[in-house]
């Protein structure tokens, strides 16, 4: 018998937080390049703090800056750049200047 402290699979976090984001990588190890959609859902945990999950075909993935190579395995991606995905873009009829999704960092 298994016994978990506070129910925390319970709470109703809304299902339709999500959104997507698209990377493209280049491996630091073997120079190769890649492109990858997420879908992103956004929590916040008991502080009210963000926290993220990201889903590539339905299964859940380390995030971007933890990427792996798929093609030698190593976690060395760079990201190039990121960017709201076609589907996004696509109901635009002319997507114009000055819609891009920006990559903020905190130090
Ligand atoms: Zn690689």
């Amino acid at each position: 018998m298994t016994t978990t402290p506070g129910d925390a699979d319970s709470d109703d976090t809304p299902a339709d937080a999500g959104l997507q984001e698209a990377f493209a990588f280049t491996c630091l190890h073997c120079g190769h390049g890649w492109e990858q959609t997420y879908d992103v859902e956004i929590h916040l945990d008991a502080d009210n703090r963000e926290f993220r999950y990201y889903y590539a075909d339905g299964k859940r993935v380390p995030p971007p800056l933890m990427a792996e190579c798929p093609n030698c395995g190593e976690r060395k991606a760079r990201i190039l750049r990121a960017g709201v995905v076609a589907a996004v873009l696509a109901q635009m009829p002319h997507h114009k200047h000055g819609t891009h999704w920006r990559f903020h960092r905190h130090k």
